[in-house]
């Protein structure tokens, strides 16, 4: 009873992981805060691959929720086992530096920094347990080069790459993997408001990428293909930034 859980897994990057992750043959929870319909579509789409789909609703940067959620679902569910942990829940909050309202900025680093570590705190504790598990934590493009007008999310991005790195070498002992993913343009609702006409000229593939092309990169990853592979940062940008 193999499980891989998803944060964010309802809608765009998330989703196409859930489906990658269904197609190899996990079993997938579906992590996700208020868009009921599309974490119900999502479930419904993985159990159509033929495995088991759990919703678990709850906002990853509030632990009490996170503990009362997740937690309670590992609780009582002990014959089950999260061998695969994706932290991908993220939102943006874009503004230049000097005028952003102090909420945007604790908004997008509570969502990216704080939920990785509640999230993680869990389930890494029963991997380490069970001397098993694969991690991938998906920052950006914006954390490795920085983005202007985006302080508060390349700042939270920056932190998970180092917690990536950090934790990778905690845990490397116990056989489990630690890895990052940067995606660059993804055609998602977060980006659906980007002149891609515009910045398509800037990356060399000329064209924003499939949230299919990132999870790929996320099932090799948890894959037995990637077994010495920890602590690293693999960019899925069109060439963008490397
Ligand atoms: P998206 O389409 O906006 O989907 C975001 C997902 O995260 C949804 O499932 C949403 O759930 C969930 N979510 C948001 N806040 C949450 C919270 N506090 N707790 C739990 N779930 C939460 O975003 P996306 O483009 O797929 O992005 C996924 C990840 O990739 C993010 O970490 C993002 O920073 C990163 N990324 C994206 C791009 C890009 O170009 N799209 C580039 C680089 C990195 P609801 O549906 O319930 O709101």
């Amino acid at each position: 009873m193999q499980y891989a859980l998803i944060t964010g897994g309802s809608r765009g990057i998330g989703k196409a992981v859930c489906l990658k992750l269904a197609d190899m043959g996990y079993n997938i929870i579906i992590n996700y805060t208020s868009n009921d319909e599309e974490a119900k579509k999502t479930a419904d789409a993985v159990k159509a691959k033929g495995v088991d789909a759990v919703l678990l609703k709850c906002d990853v940067s509030n632990m009490e929720a996170v503990d009362s959620t997740i937690g309670k679902w590992m609780e009582e569910n002990k014959d089950k086992t999260i061998s695969v942990l994706v932290n991908n829940a993220g939102i943006k909050r874009d503004n230049i530096m000097v005028l952003m309202p102090p909420e945007d900025w604790h908004k997008v680093m509570d969502t990216a920094v704080d939920g990785f570590f509640f999230v993680s705190r869990l389930v890494v504790k029963d991997m380490l347990v069970k001397r098993k598990g694969r991690v991938v934590n998906v920052v950006s493009l914006s954390g490795l080069k920085g983005l202007p007008g985006q302080t508060n999310y390349s700042a939270s991005k920056g932190a998970v790459i180092a917690a990536t790195k950090a934790l990778a070498q905690e845990v490397g002992k116990r056989g489990i993997t630690v890895n990052a993913v940067a995606p660059g343009f993804i055609k998602t609702e977060m980006t659906q408001d980007l002149p891609e006409d515009q910045i398509k000229g800037m990356i060399p593939m000329n064209r924003f990428g499939e949230a299919e092309e990132v999870a790929s990169v996320v099932g090799f990853l948890v894959s037995k293909d990637s077994t010495y592979i920890t602590g690293q940062v693999i960019s899925v940008n069109g060439g963008l930034y490397s």
